[in-house]
């Protein structure tokens, strides 16, 4: 129901769980963020962390965890309508090896053929959500790009971004998404479909979330997505494309708010 991502030098789980307060008027049964911890010398790994109820209980297990911060991650809120609110449930969802990671709002309404199809494939599903089909589809466009040597359209900025465009080609819904890819530690990819989507602008940091509430006490320069569009954060760039992948113009605007 409510996303946040991050990416910059602050630590990524601060910013989350400050964005989902701000979300918290929207409703929610359960919480979780997905982070890229900073390790040096070694191969990145994604780090989840996810609780059932009310957010102080994620904090709680946040308080308890040991893993280094992280320059970039993903949070989530949900509001459960595929599968129960459950832990195993709760948002961020990954792909079969645990490297990749997606928040989705709303509902991916062609998800049963979806994952009869992934799974045939040799993906292991271990939610009831309709959001799982994200993560595992992302992951095969992936293999399969990998297979091809990683060649993408020129216009394409990287192979994570063409994984998931290829992947937003395919479901059908209401849905904004968030995405982050331990082998990709630098880039957060999102998009927006008939679900809201802002990206904020920071220095040397760029955000995103479901509404600009959670943004402002970081920066007042959003882009707000429009509907199709698919989005490449890094920590000094924004580059907004349509579905298609052709690369859009879009000035950034200033809000008037006061919080
Ligand atoms: N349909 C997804 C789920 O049930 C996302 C719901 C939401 O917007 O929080 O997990």
């Amino acid at each position: 129901c409510g996303i946040v991502g991050y990416i910059g030098h602050r630590s990524a789980n601060e910013v989350l769980i400050s964005g989902l307060r701000k979300l918290e008027y929207r409703g929610y049964d359960s919480a979780g963020v997905a982070t890229i911890p900073d390790i040096d010398g070694s191969d990145r790994s994604l780090h989840r962390v996810r609780a059932k109820g009310k957010l102080s209980q994620l904090e709680e297990k946040l308080k308890a965890d040991t893993a280094p911060t992280a320059p970039i991650g993903i949070g989530h809120t949900r509001w459960a309508t595929h599968g129960k609110p459950e832990e195993h449930n709760a948002h961020p969802h990954t792909n079969t090896t645990g490297n990749l990671a997606v928040v989705q709002n709303g509902i991916v309404e062609n998800y049963h053929l979806l994952r009869i199809e992934l799974k045939e494939q040799g993906h292991i599903f271990v939610s009831e959500t309709d959001t799982e089909v994200i993560p595992h589809m992302i992951a095969e466009y992936l293999t399969q790009l990998a297979h091809l040597g990683n060649v993408i359209p020129e216009r394409s900025p990287s192979v994570l971004f063409e994984a998931v465009r290829l992947t937003v080609e395919k479901l059908q819904g209401a849905y904004a998404i968030a995405v982050i890819h331990a082998d990709y530690p630098d880039e957060l990819i999102v998009v927006r479909q008939q679900a809201p989507l802002v990206i904020g602008i920071g220095k040397d940091e760029n955000f995103c979330a479901s509404d600009t509430p959670a943004l402002v006490a970081y920066t007042r320069t959003v882009i707000p997505l429009e509907n199709g569009e698919i989005a490449r954060i890094t920590k000094d760039a924004v580059q907004v494309f349509n579905a298609k992948g052709d690369r859009l113009r879009r000035a950034p605007q200033t809000l008037n708010w006061n919080p």
